[in-house]
């Protein structure tokens, strides 16, 4: 048999090259504004039509090029911003390929047109589909402008897979966006279909995020600054009041490029820890400034991640600054005297005790309504040790007091407990109290008296604690209820979204969830489990998924335990929802019904006591 295998033809090759660099005008519009910036300019314009599928043109008062480096800045592989591999670990420049301009003029008509400061005279030189169709000199300001025209003109597949207009143009403006915010020391310009959408002198960075996200948006930002020898931090956070629902305001720049860290957005959101309203997401603009050779993004042309040597340390640092910013301006809460220092106040509720909560909820959903008598009957959370689920929850209610040593183990060996487990409330020992009562206050706290003093639980934390121990007992022996959704849900993810779903399908099915599909743009849910509203869906899948993004389990224990504690805290009662007595005595019941009452899922204090004697000592 003869030979099969042929090199392709350049233009070949350079075709399918092209695909990987430029997947829309966007990744042109990207390429060019890095090439203008790596030149050096100071005033860049770009100027778009059709959302770039007719045009995308970028001019530049930069260094320009000599007429041999106009040539070959086509080739492939042909870059002024490395010579050896070694340069690679310090690059001080956006580009470093030399792949930009040769894709882009293998799928496209190019016009470049170039002027060196010292020369008097430009060049020109139109290139089509790899083809240089013309070179001349010509008269042209220092600098360079690059139009690209009919993108995609000779891979019609291509060119019908691109979106509408208007999704087009919002990718061209996220660049665009990124770019302009990484360099405010440029000035920028940029319109389309001759309208001008942006245009922003040279400014300081405070100036530079207003003039792009709007006025308004002044008085939401409070300054991050620190520097440390590892790495500088400055910019912005949003403050928690003006967070959103989207992550459309989040920007990481390493170095003035634009990065995305799973893991150092979560070092923010822990920073706002407490600050926020479930589902919503801080805004942040945030420069960070690393040694070039602790980083690497050498990864691929178009991916937005980097690696860092160290990101442990970038994490701690980045998280401490927030936090101290956000401390500094008066965004944490105050504490007063009525307050334990160790809870946190979310924001929204500072300083508003009497007004409505902000939090929406499903009314019709009562966790406590179809499992109370099942619950406070079962002696399922007997195991481990406990003798009967009453003395057990006083029991583990006393060794959480006496480890941390504020009470002496014999106030509590006193109080004794109606030992039916059928009895509402475990705190209610007529022969000593001749008032059973919880009260709640700020919408917050669940109040309570012991025969020692007083009772404080959190009813977030003690809810999330709760609902905890149910999640894995169900995952872990795999009985759960479920019920039928009326219409399946479909939700959107993204691959790597739907690949965490699918990861912890099973685990979620032993929780009640059914699923119908899964593939790769998002999935259909048809049965979720009992008492989780439908409405609650999508946050608790979301939240699970960047759980998982930013914890990622290696064992399918450490899967079940992230599920169960992402479940809970989407779900458990929020703060600022007002209990009914009812149900204040049912989570009373069930958090001391529970193996480890005294810490929430994620180890913080469930409750506080306040012996008499303490008390007493107050009015002396
Ligand atoms: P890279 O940016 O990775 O080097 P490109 O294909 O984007 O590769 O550009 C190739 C070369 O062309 C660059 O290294 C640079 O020398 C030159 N060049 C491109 N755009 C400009 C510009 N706007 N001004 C000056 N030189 C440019
Ligand atoms: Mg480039």
């Amino acid at each position: 048999m003869s030979d099969i295998i042929q090199l392709l033809p350049d233009h070949v090759a350079n075709q399918i090259a092209a695909g990987e660099v430029v997947q829309r005008p966007a990744s042109v519009v990207k390429e060019l504004l890095e090439n203008a910036i790596d030149a050096n300019a100071t005033e860049i314009k770009l100027i778009v039509k059709d959302a770039g599928k007719t045009l995308v043109q970028v001019i530049d008062n930069g260094k320009g090029m000599s007429v041999t480096d106009a040539r070959l800045s086509f080739e492939r592989h042909a870059t002024s911003k490395i010579r050896a591999a070694e340069d690679l670990f310090q690059l001080n420049t956006k580009g470093f390929r030399g792949e930009a301009l040769a894709s882009i003029a293998a799928i496209a008509h190019v016009e470049l047109k170039t002027k060196l400061d010292r020369d008097d005279l430009g060049t020109v030189l139109v290139i089509e589909g790899s083809e240089v169709k013309s070179q001349d000199v010509s008269v042209t300001p220092t600098g360079t402008s690059v139009s690209v025209k009919h993108l995609f003109f000779n891979i019609p597949a291509r060119r019908n897979f691109l979106k509408s207009d208007t999704v087009e143009l919002r990718h061209i403006t996220d660049e665009f966006h990124r770019v302009a915010l990484a360099h405010p020391n440029i000035a920028f310009a940029f319109y389309h279909n001759g309208s001008d959408l942006f245009n922003v002198p040279q400014e300081n960075y405070r100036q530079r995020v207003v003039h792009i996200f709007g006025t308004k948006t002044n008085e939401k930002l409070v300054p991050v600054e620190e520097e440390t020898e590892v790495l500088k931090i400055s910019g912005f956070v949003g403050k928690p009041e003006y967070s959103k629902k989207t992550k459309s305001e989040q920007y990481f720049f390493v170095n003035q490029r634009f990065i995305k860290s799973p893991y150092l957005n979560h070092a923010i959101k822990s920073a706002f820890e407490g600050l926020l309203k479930d589902g919503y997401h801080p805004s942040y603009f945030l420069n960070l400034t690393v040694d070039p050779k602790s980083i690497d993004i050498n990864i691929h042309p178009t991916k937005t991640e980097i690696k860092f040597d160290d990101e442990h340390t970038l994490y701690a640092i980045l998280r401490s600054a927030v936090k101290h910013s956000l401390g500094q301006f008066n965004i944490a809460p105050i504490l007063d005297f009525e307050q334990q220092s160790s809870f946190d106040t979310p924001y929204d509720y500072k300083d508003k005790s009497a007004a409505a909560p902000s939090i929406e909820v499903d009314r019709s959903f009562n966790p406590f309504s179809n499992d109370s008598p099942e619950r406070s009957a079962k002696p399922s959370y007997n195991n481990g040790g406990f003798k009967s689920a009453p003395a057990a929850s006083w029991e583990s209610l006393y060794v959480g007091l006496e480890s941390k040593g504020n009470n002496s183990p014999s106030d509590f060996s006193e109080v004794t407990f109606e030992s039916d487990p059928k009895n509402e409330s475990i705190f209610s020992d007529s022969t000593i109290e001749t008032t059973k009562t919880t009260f709640q206050l700020q919408q917050k706290y669940i109040v309570s008296t012991i025969k020692s003093g007083m009772l404080v639980i959190d009813q977030n934390r003690a809810h999330q604690r709760i609902l905890y121990e149910n999640f894995l007992k169900h995952i872990t022996i795999q009985e759960a209820t479920s019920q039928q959704l009326l219409f399946p849900l479909q939700l959107h993810y993204t691959p790597s979204e739907t690949k965490i779903i699918e990861d912890l399908k099973a685990n979620l099915e032993h929780t009640g969830f059914v699923f119908s599909e899964l593939n790769t743009d998002g999935i259909v849910i048809t049965g979720v489990p009992v008492g989780v509203p439908e409405s609650e869906v999508s946050i608790i899948l979301e939240q699970l998924i960047s759980d998982v993004e930013n914890d990622v389990p290696d064992t399918n224990f450490s899967a079940s335990d992230l599920l169960a504690k992402s479940m809970a805290k989407s779900l458990a009662i929020k703060n600022g929802q007002s209990l009914n007595s009812t149900e204040q005595e049912h989570m009373v019941n069930s958090l001391f019904a529970c193996k480890e009452p005294n810490v929430s899922p994620t180890n913080r204090p469930t409750f506080i006591t306040m012996a008499v004697d303490d008390i007493e000592k107050k009015f002396m």
